[in-house]
């Protein structure tokens, strides 16, 4: 295994979505970083001797992606999967809404764990597809894009790193098919980092944001429905095409809701408004915004400077 300069960049931006492998949150311990082109010796398969332990203990985020995969293969929607299969915890300090797998009751095994492997495999989340790799968004210096930044997960049970096999990490990413789960779930991600890196000076959202952040991330199928508002129609410009691929294309709803959402939390121009549309919303809201802006004001007047650090 080589190990990549890690000179160039910021610090590390622990997006906590891969805490199934016990991320060092908010730790100065920086695990060895790897690149595309490192190589690791790895090999999981069925006849090993430690099959379906690392489903016998869950602890791990669900991306948006994930419960799409896992409601359709469930012929569920995804308000139903959510209910079913996930519960709610916080993102940050903040209560950033996040799901994780719930396991089965009384136990912390998964709930799609078999005797034979998992019974969702062609549709398993993003955290199996990479373990026993880790990843984290890393920022370089002056720069505003988040890369990909890898690492090596070994716990004690986990026998499939005495497996006599090297591949690189890019191989190994193709193997798992991670790039399309990474494609969709890139602009979630940094919408996360973004919210993080703001930290707690500008306030905590509102409790309408945290609602459209749950809606837009995880319930797709609710936020289909809003899309299909009168309200939601009036507000935003969209070509025949445009709302035929949302109301017929997970993925490409899923794209929208991450712009929808970067639009709405960060005031971002990803989505183009109707003429006269952001102004008459204006003059809807401008008393909640007033209102808000003084509540955010005087939180930080009065906030503890000590728990800056600690919610970052
Ligand atoms: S979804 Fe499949 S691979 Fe992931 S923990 Fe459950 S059984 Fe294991
Ligand atoms: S080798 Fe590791 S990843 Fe594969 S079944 Fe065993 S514990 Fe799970």
């Amino acid at each position: 295994m080589t190990r990549e300069h890690d000179r160039d960049f910021d610090a590390l931006t622990d997006v906590p979505i891969f805490d199934r492998f016990n991320l060092p949150i908010g730790s100065p311990v920086r695990p060895q970083q790897l690149g595309l082109d490192d190589s690791v010796q790895f090999n999981c398969h069925k006849g090993i001797s430690c099959f379906n332990e690392c489903c016998m203990n869950i602890d791990f985020t669900l991306t948006p992606y994930d419960i799409v995969r896992l409601s359709r293969r469930l012929a569920l929607t995804t308000t139903q999967f959510i209910t079913l299969f996930t519960h709610p915890y916080d993102l940050d300090a903040h209560g950033m809404p996040g799901l994780k797998m719930k396991p089965v009751e009384e136990s912390t095994a998964c709930q799609f764990v078999t005797r034979e492997g998992c019974s969702v495999y062609e549709h398993r989340p993003t955290a199996c597809r990479y373990y026993a790799l880790g990843i984290m968004g890393m920022r370089r210096k002056g720069e505003s894009m988040l890369e990909d930044g890898y690492f090596i997960v070994k716990e004690p049970h986990c026998k499939g790193h005495d497996e006599p096999r090297e591949l690189t990490v890019r191989e190994y990413r193709r193997e798992q098919k991670v790039e399309h789960y990474d494609d969709l779930n890139r602009e979630w991600l940094d919408i996360i980092v973004k919210k993080r890196s703001a930290g707690p000076t500008v306030g905590r959202p509102s409790d309408r944001s945290f609602q459209l952040f749950y809606l837009a991330s995880y319930d797709l199928d609710g936020f289909r429905q809003f899309t299909q508002t009168e309200s939601f129609g009036a507000m935003f410009e969209l070509t025949a095409k445009e709302r035929t691929a949302l109301d017929e294309d997970d993925e490409a709803l899923l794209r929208f809701a991450m712009k929808f959402l970067k639009q709405v939390l960060f005031g971002e121009k990803t989505l183009p408004l109707k003429n006269g549309a952001a102004h008459v919303r204006y003059e809807q809201r401008k008393d909640i915004i007033a209102r808000r802006h003084e509540q955010n004001i005087e939180a930080y007047r009065l906030r503890d400077p000590s728990e800056d650090d600690e919610s970052q």
